[in-house]
């Protein structure tokens, strides 16, 4: 196995690509005994081809539960009785407040988060373009979003025009094993949602969830999936079995090394791609998730997730300094500016295989605080920044 996994860190150190029969045979054959070959050919791939820069993101629950959609590993459906917290859209000032946190806790980007199934013209969508605007004119932070199910491509000129920067919205699994996740709607739904925000000119955020029952080979058939989708950025959630949702009762959590190497596999799979570990990583890496870092993740999500809670701005950051690797918004607050991800043609096509949408799209980071101290360094801006909340894992992944 050591050979292989040598091989294959070579074979992508040279510019090919793995296929799925091989990112399948790299997850199926690493053990405790050949996890570290892994994790430093993950390590070697990610400083190649994506240096030392991991992005942050950060994001508000802007309207929670009561959801009519049946992703099985979601809080926030009302098929399922989770206790979560229930509420309709946010007004204008309290997503304005939660924008000033954001930037207080060094944020680039505010991502609004709303479940429900998606949007259409009409009152709501000109409620949520209002709110886009207002964080906008404020300029404290720059608004992202995840707003479910896009069916009609006029929303997303609307969400572009009121100046939504990224999108979230994610496959959540490979297409072979969707339907045993989601009954209410189809991957194609969900690709369909990312043609048209890709065709609006904004940035897509799409990654998914492992530890849905998933085959190694699915992982990797997600990975596949969403390296011809070719997102800006894409998030990587563990299943966090949430007490109520059909999936806490069929699945337990991925051990922390079945997670590491699934990190991993997807840095080979997606070389030149933010990967952004976000829900689940603390329930199922535990003590274990800066490992995440030399595993190839070169992104996190800082502060509360949706409806559980994430580890404090303060110790992502000590993490991030720890591995000698620097966070994104250091440099974005240098420059007063925010930082756009992978500018991409606005009528550059999505791949064939995609699917649901979810997440919060989000991006943010952390260092405003540094910024204004004429600081720039992560240390700095995690000792300043306040921070923490509360979140849930698989919700962040697959919320709306
Ligand atoms: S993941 Fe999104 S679409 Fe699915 S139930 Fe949760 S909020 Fe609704």
């Amino acid at each position: 196995m050591r050979r292989f996994i040598s091989e294959m860190t070579d074979k992508v150190l040279a510019g090919g690509e793995l296929s799925v029969d091989e990112g399948a045979r790299l997850i199926e054959g690493t053990t405790r005994d050949t996890l570290m070959d892994l994790l430093a050919g993950a390590d070697r791939i990610r400083r190649q081809y994506v240096g030392n820069e991991v992005h942050l993101c950060s994001i508000v629950n802007a309207k929670s539960g009561r959801c009519s959609e049946d992703c099985g590993f979601c809080a926030q459906s009302s098929r399922f009785e989770t206790g979560v917290d229930e509420y309709e859209l946010l007004d204008a000032e309290q997503v304005k407040k939660a924008a000033k946190e954001a930037k207080q806790n060094g944020a680039e980007a505010l991502g609004l988060v709303a479940a429900w199934r998606g949007l259409k013209q009409g009152p709501e969508l000109d409620k949520v373009c209002n709110l886009i605007e207002e964080v906008a004119a404020e300029g404290d932070v720059h608004p992202d979003a995840s707003l479910g199910l896009i069916s009609d491509p006029e929303v997303a000129r609307r969400l572009k025009q009121a100046g939504l920067h990224t999108y979230n919205h994610n496959l959540e699994t490979a297409r072979s094993h969707f339907e045993t996740v989601v009954d209410t709607h189809s991957f194609d739904d969900r690709l369909s949602t990312l043609r048209h925000v890709r065709d609006a000119g904004m940035n897509l955020c799409s990654g998914g969830i492992l530890g849905m029952g998933e085959t190694a080979r699915q992982r990797v058939e997600l990975a596949a999936e969403l390296r011809e989708l070719d997102p800006d950025l894409v998030p990587l959630n563990f299943l966090n079995p949430i007490d109520g949702t059909p999936m806490a009762t069929e699945h337990g959590k991925l051990s922390p090394l079945e997670a590491l190497v699934g990190i991993a596999v997807f840095r080979f799979m997606l070389p030149k791609h933010h990967i952004m570990v976000a829900g689940g990583r603390e329930v199922v890496l535990g003590d274990l998730a800066p490992l995440m870092y030399l595993a190839g993740a070169s992104a996190t999500m800082v502060g509360n997730y949706l409806t559980t809670g994430g580890a404090t701005p303060e110790d992502d950051l000590a993490v991030i300094a720890g591995f000698e690797l620097e966070p994104r918004v250091a440099t974005a607050a240098a420059t007063g500016k925010p930082l756009p991800l992978t500018p991409r043609p606005a009528s550059q096509p999505v791949g064939p295989a995609a699917g649901h949408a979810a997440n919060a799209a989000v991006a943010s980071a952390a260092a405003a605080k540094a910024a204004d101290d004429g600081a720039s360094n992560a240390s700095q801006a995690a000792s300043d920044s306040a921070g923490a909340a509360d979140s849930d894992a698989p919700a962040l992944a697959g919320e709306v």
